[in-house]
């Protein structure tokens, strides 16, 4: 890699690198029916710059043809109740801000569909998604919203929309700005809305980093995020944080009438700037956090704890990746019934269910996500399972 790249958020930097993180499990949302399978899946090269005007990130390593999206791709967050009650939550909070009776929404990266199909129910909506990862039966399922299986072409077989929704998407395109762009062409000269939501950079960039994975090419903070979405053509409605702080959602518009609506949070100059010192730290935190869990899991293994990880997704597999290469963890439960019995790609470990934890003898249970904390701990009270929750 020696061309220089051009920020994609603001236009007006080449990035400039700032981690080298070696090579990631490419394949995070797959699971393999064997060890060896997992084990043979493919490693990519991380190697992250940033814009130093606007604090856009990217990995500068990213080959796309390493990564292509189908159906064995399980990514889908709806089996936690605490994802469940978020999304419901957005779906309500959309319906209320935007007039969608009748009207019809384009979701790109509509996973398994879930929330496509409850905003269709819930605001009269007809609805039209694309994923290469949807599983599910094709064509109208009765909701008012449609599925197809593959990427949105984005051309003129794209129905007129009203509302464009894109939820943990956006940050896997090669080319984000050329997708808003191509967005924007299609709105035309209508009213047309948008709601995108990505991984808050913030957060991923201000801590040790487990969702900053090789599906992930952009990291996007409020400023820069704002900035790209401007730079296409659209106008930003609001932005925000959700998902304790962990999500970036930015409402987006063309052609509206009146003022914004608001709000525009953590977005300013201010937090672009706090968001460059947070780059500035990554790599010796990255590393720091890598080397702190090695040595954690080392002493509860020692200290006979059974030390055991809960949650297989895309943070999962990062931080087994990173801190336990050699699977010396006891166990690896998830509560997606799709993962158990399978293996997780490079590192191999088998995934089990929760269930399988009582009476096990753990007495530690790391997680990668501290937005599910409430619930694996009422989880593990109900297996009987007395054991420290560690967050990594
Ligand atoms: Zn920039």
């Amino acid at each position: 890699m020696t061309a220089a790249r051009r920020c994609a958020a603001c236009g007006r930097h080449d990035l400039v690198p700032f981690a080298d993180l070696g090579g990631m499990p490419v394949l995070c949302g797959v699971h393999f029916a064997s060890r060896a399978e997992a084990l043979a899946s493919p490693l990519g090269a991380m190697w992250l710059g940033h814009c130093p005007g606007c604090g856009y990130v990217r990995n500068l390593a990213f080959d796309p043809a390493l990564l292509v999206y189908d159906t064995t791709m399980d990514t889908n967050l709806h089996h936690s109740p605490a994802f469940q009650s978020f999304s419901a939550e957005l779906v309500k909070r959309l319906a209320g801000r935007y007039p969608l009776g009748g009207a019809t929404v384009l979701d790109v990266g509509c996973g398994q569909g879930e929330f496509l199909r409850e905003l269709c129910h819930v605001a009269g909506c007809r609805g039209v998604g694309y994923d290469a990862m949807y599983a599910g039966p094709t064509g109208s399922d009765g909701s008012g919203a449609t599925f197809h299986r593959g990427h949105a072409p984005l051309d003129d077989t794209t129905p007129a929309f009203d509302l464009v929704t894109s939820r943990h998407w956006f940050e896997h395109l090669d080319d984000p700005y050329g997708f808003l762009v191509r967005l924007r062409e299609l709105a035309g000269a209508r009213t047309v809305h948008g709601y995108l939501e990505v991984p808050d950079a913030g957060y991923d960039l201000g801590t040790a980093g487990w969702e900053v994975i090789y599906p992930h090419v952009s990291y996007f903070d409020g400023y820069s995020l704002c900035r790209i979405v401007e730079r296409a053509g659209w106008r930003v409605e609001a932005t925000g944080r959700l998902f304790s702080g962990m999500f970036r959602f930015v409402e987006i518009s063309v052609n509206a009438p009146g003022p914004v609506a608001g709000p525009v949070e953590d977005a300013g100059p201010g937090d672009r700037d706090r968001q460059l010192g947070s780059i500035a730290g990554f790599a010796a935190r990255h590393a720091a956090e890598r080397d702190r869990w090695r040595g954690t899991i080392d002493r509860l293994l020692d200290a006979g704890d059974r030390p055991v990880l809960w949650g297989a997704g895309s943070r999962g597999v990062q931080f087994l990746h990173l801190a336990d290469p050699d699977r010396r963890l006891a166990a690896v439960v998830d509560v997606n019934p799709r993962k158990w019995g399978r293996h997780l790609p490079v590192t191999g470990h088998e995934v089990s269910p929760p269930e399988s934890l009582a009476g096990s003898g753990t007495r530690a249970v790391i997680i990668t996500n501290p937005a599910y904390r409430d619930e694996i701990g009422a989880a593990l009270r109900r297996l009987g399972v007395r054991a420290e929750l560690l967050v990594a």
